[in-house]
């Protein structure tokens, strides 16, 4: 009997940030699937996603749209959506019937579906990525992929604290570069962890000229747009080059790995929010404080247009200011935002965080 031919799915997960390197890790490496991945975000992909998406949903929800789009031209057969404690948790349906309409065929693995707190419906999410799956092989390697998405937010965040004052131009950026491409090609953990001690060492040994105290800003905001840098068009780096070390603690580990846990992040911002605000909102509140409480030169806040848990955070963070004299710079990202009116907006708040520094030291 001629043996039945197994057919390998080609898995797609719209962009964010970097994290698709360890995402591919996983699909290829774990669960037996080829990866696709879609084009680099652009503001094609944008055109795309903003041409079919309802006028007022918050803008990731176009952006992984357009990309979806791309994915689905570039040859994937398969597309994955994330959940969220927002309204995130129904975009995949709507995102589905859109592309349903718009005539493509191939399966949507909606991960809200097995939202459900228990653990026999995540493996049944599994079951749909490849049914022949290995769970012992899976979890052996999604341990491995989750400690490479830690190394990337790790080297990320020195990055960002670094690069602004690197001496050879470009070098920070070069060495970041490769090492995230290192991410993407990696198949084994002896990959991953000889990359990450390869950047380690880089860092190290790049020359910086770092005054001893620079100026200092905190990023917080809504969990996709503050972390991927063509949604907030590279605002950490735009600042960093201005001469600022940049701080952003939101970040896939630390939010997941990391959280100290609900109940005392409300004990240590119990005097500006009672309750939970939102999937990233009480974080952010306790991040801000903590950029305040240590002296930091100021805080910027990002958020997609239309994120209402992210608006709820706006008063908070006015108290916050007002509290600890620290200034506050709101950035709103849509469709429409232009480079250079985000330029024009951080080189206000850098010249009046310089000048701020000189008078208040
Ligand atoms: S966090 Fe905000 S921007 Fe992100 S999906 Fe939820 S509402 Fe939209």
């Amino acid at each position: 009997m001629a043996k039945k031919k197994t057919i390998v799915r080609k898995v797609a997960f719209p962009r964010y940030a970097d994290y698709n390197a360890p995402i591919r890790y996983v699909l290829e490496n774990g669960m037996d699937v080829k990866c696709i991945l879609p084009p680099r975000l652009t503001h094609k992909t944008m055109e795309i996603g903003s041409k079919y998406s309802p006028d007022f949903v918050c803008t990731p929800f176009k952006t992984l749209l357009g990309n979806m789009i791309e994915a689905l031209e570039a040859g994937a057969d398969t597309l994955v959506m994330v959940y969220g404690i927002c309204k995130l948790g129904y975009y995949g349906e709507l995102q589905e019937q859109i592309l349903r309409d718009l005539g493509y065929d191939f399966q949507f693995i909606n991960l809200s579906r097995y939202d459900t707190g228990r653990m026999k419906d995540l493996f049944k999410a599994a079951k749909d990525f490849n049914p022949h799956l290995k769970f012992r092989k899976v979890l052996k390697v999604l341990l491995e992929s989750v400690k490479m998405a830690e190394y990337i937010d790790e080297v990320t965040s020195e990055y960002y604290q670094n690069c602004g004052f690197e001496i050879r131009k470009g070098s920070f950026k070069k060495a970041y570069e490769a090492f995230i491409a290192e991410m993407y090609a990696a198949n084994t953990v002896d990959e991953i962890e000889q990359a990450h001690k390869k950047i380690r060492q880089t860092f190290a040994e790049l020359p910086v000229s770092k005054p001893s105290q620079p100026l200092r800003v905190g990023i917080v905001g809504e969990f996709y747009t503050a972390m991927d840098q063509f949604s907030n068009f590279d605002v950490e780096l735009k600042l960093a080059q201005m001469g600022v070390e940049i701080h952003r603690w939101m970040n896939v580990s630390n939010m997941f790995l990391h959280y100290p846990g609900e109940k005392n992040l409300n004990v240590s911002v119990k005097e500006f929010c009672t309750y939970q605000m939102g999937p990233t909102s009480t974080a952010n509140i306790r991040s801000a404080k903590d950029y305040a409480e240590r002296g930091f030169d100021g805080i910027i806040h990002i958020k997609s247009a239309n994120c209402t848990p992210e608006i709820d955070v706006m008063p908070v963070l006015q108290n916050i200011s007002a509290d600890y004299k620290i200034p506050v710079l709101y950035l709103t990202y849509d469709a429409q935002t232009s480079d250079v009116g985000l330029m024009t907006r951080l080189e206000a708040f850098y010249d009046m965080i310089s000048m701020r520094k000189k008078v208040v030291r």
